[in-house]
């Protein structure tokens, strides 16, 4: 494969090429690993900011509904809208329920929008990273907005959180008691909650489900690098298309002051940070798992079954061998 020329095209804008590298980036073969990183590598550096919007929900909530209507929004105001999806179920079901194009026809159609469902991963790891690189060559790529979807269970959410620059969270209209169903992780996390389905007979719940919330907000700390009234709960109606404009201006409202106040720059270098960590650590563990290392496992592991040895010892032993001598803390 030709990465420069694959490199010029994505630049350009090049939809066709973008997904032949998102297909590259999300390989596992050696050789694909090689070229994805070659052609990350030559992408640096290119001078667009998209805004990376990470958006969680259960399922049923309404998120296919909301991004379509949403994104098709954002198109006829002349933005690129990318969707991309973090599904820590696909590797399980083996299909993805996430970022899937059947679920967003209308907007698969649109010139401007770009839909990249779930890969079946085998773990978040994988998907992580995936996730990350097909976030670079969209914001390569020009686009304007990428929204990062995912389901609202376990560490998924973590995952988008720290590869975006705003993080979402739609919720349905419910009752008081099922507030104690958000984790308060999430909650901390969201910088703007939606009550989606305010329209017909849910209206009225969604208009006191979302006073709750954002009472429930008020409570949680104030963070220094926000604005006055955020966190903050809205109601929205996919559906009916309610709402989005207003979610959509204080998305703008809040990113622009974070732009400003350079919080926006320090959150994604922070978050590089936090990946590069991840990487380390993900890669001293796959070292773990091949040879030579997990042969001398196997032997020091017997040896310790054995009592010949201590498991701190042996252990000691393992990685004095690889990693060198680590003087005492
Ligand atoms: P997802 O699983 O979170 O992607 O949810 P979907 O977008 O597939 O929506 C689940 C169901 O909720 C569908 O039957 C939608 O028609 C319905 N739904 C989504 N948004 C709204 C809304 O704003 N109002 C109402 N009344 N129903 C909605």
């Amino acid at each position: 494969m030709d990465i420069e020329d694959l490199a010029t095209r994505i630049l350009a804008g090049e939809r066709r090429a973008l997904a032949r590298a998102i297909t590259l980036v999300e390989s596992g073969r050696a050789d694909h690993r090689v070229q994805a990183r070659a052609l990350i590598e030559r992408l640096h550096g290119h001078d667009n900011v998209a805004l990376r919007v990470g958006l969680s929900g259960t399922p049923g909530v309404g998120k296919s509904t909301f991004i379509e209507a949403f994104g098709m929004m954002l198109t006829a105001q002349g933005l690129k809208v990318a969707v991309l999806a973090v599904d820590p179920s696909s590797a399980r079901s083996g299909g993805s329920i996430l970022g899937d194009k059947t679920r967003m026809e209308r907007l698969s159609r649109d010139r401007n929008a770009f839909i990249r469902p779930s890969p079946s991963q085998s773990h978040l790891g994988g998907v992580a990273r995936r996730t990350r690189e097909a976030i670079d060559l969209c914001e390569a790529a020009g686009f304007d907005v990428i929204l990062i979807e995912t389901v609202g269970v376990g560490q998924s959410e973590t995952v988008v959180a720290e590869m975006s620059d705003l993080f979402l969270l739609l919720l349905a209209p419910a009752g008081g008691d099922e507030l104690q169903g958000v984790k308060r992780g999430i909650m901390e996390t969201a910088d703007i909650i939606l009550i989606n389905k305010a329209d017909g007979d849910l209206k009225a719940t969604a208009t006191r489900t979302c006073a709750d919330y954002a009472g429930a907000l008020r409570l949680l700390r104030k963070r220094v690098q926000d604005p006055e009234g955020f966190p903050k709960a809205l109601t929205v109606s996919a559906v009916e298309e309610n709402g989005l404009d207003r979610a959509w201006e204080e998305m703008t409202t809040l990113s622009d002051w974070r732009r400003e106040a350079g919080h926006f720059e320090a959150r994604r270098a922070a978050q590089a940070r936090y990946w590069f960590e991840a990487e380390v650590r993900e890669g001293l563990l796959a070292r773990l798992r091949r040879e030579p290392v997990k042969g001398a496992m196997t032997t020091l592991a017997h040896q310790v079954e054995a009592g010949e040895i201590s498991a701190a010892a042996a252990a000691e032993e393992l990685l004095e061998t690889y990693l060198g001598e680590v003087p005492p803390a």
